[in-house]
């Protein structure tokens, strides 16, 4: 469903992603490993081209981006079959949660707004915050907040969620009550990828792991593959660092 192919990113003279070919099935849950600086986030924002990628191509469904001279409706069209979910939350200070998430739907999708409310309200009950639907962010907690960010990308129902890293932010204690709400959605069936460092997430909410270093993917497969039977050196060395 989603297929990226021989990505190139480069920043001034440093290649961060260096011809990336990836393929997402309708319902997977993709999560991608692998070192800081490995070029994991920049490989999220290409999909969307929050970052352009210098060469390649960008397939989601049956909708293509040439990456070398894309036109502004089509990086458009592809960022609405899109939704993404940031480390910092990235939520708007001066709205409540309701609004935060009513927000999407009625600037960038155009929805009637008694509708956009009648929606929001039920992804906010999904990921269990009916009773703050009126506070401020800076009345809630970083899970709470994120959880808001999560309620967000999934009112627009897109075809894919892509996360950066959802709970690095978080304090310890809070990072377990985002991974579930994540969970819950991955069972549902919408199809995301996900870049984390949790590696026991990872390891039971996934059905595809990549995992990535120096600008390339070096080893990919199911969880099972790649945690107990990693076959690349890099892979096995980079497992042992941090389980
Ligand atoms: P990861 O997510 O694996 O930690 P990133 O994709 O964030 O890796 O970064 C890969 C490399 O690209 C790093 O060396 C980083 O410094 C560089 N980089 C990322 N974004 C930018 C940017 N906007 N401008 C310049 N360099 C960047």
């Amino acid at each position: 469903m989603i297929s990226l192919r021989n990505i190139h990113k480069t920043f001034g003279k440093q290649t961060v992603l260096n011809g990336i070919n990836l393929d997402v099935e309708k319902g997977d849950v993709v999560v991608i490993l692998g070192p800081s600086g490995s070029g994991k986030t920049t490989l999220l924002r290409c999909v969307n081209f929050l970052e352009r990628p210098n060469d390649g191509e960008v397939s989601i469904g049956d909708f293509t981006v040439h990456c070398k001279h894309p036109s502004k409706q089509d990086i458009l069209k592809l960022r609405r079959k899109t939704a993404m979910v940031f480390q910092h939350y990235n939520l708007f200070k001066h709205k409540t949660v309701l609004e935060n998430v009513m927000e999407g739907l009625i600037v960038a999708q155009k929805v009637p707004k008694e509708e956009a409310r009648a929606r929001s309200l039920e992804v906010l009950e999904k990921v269990g915050l009916s009773a703050k639907i009126n506070d401020y962010p800076s009345q809630l907690s970083g899970g709470q907040q994120q959880r808001v960010g999560i309620a967000r990308a999934l009112a627009l129902n897109p075809e894919v969620i892509l996360f950066d890293e959802p709970t690095s932010a978080l304090d310890p204690e809070l990072v377990g009550e985002v991974l579930s709400v994540i969970r819950k959605i991955a069972r549902e069936g919408v199809t995301m990828i996900v870049v984390t460092h949790e590696m026991g997430f990872a390891r039971d909410v996934s059905n595809h792991v990549v995992f990535m270093d120096g600008g390339v993917i070096v080893e990919e497969g199911k969880p099972d593959e790649i945690f107990v039977n990693p076959k690349e050196e890099r892979t096995k060395q980079f497992l042992k660092r941090i389980t």
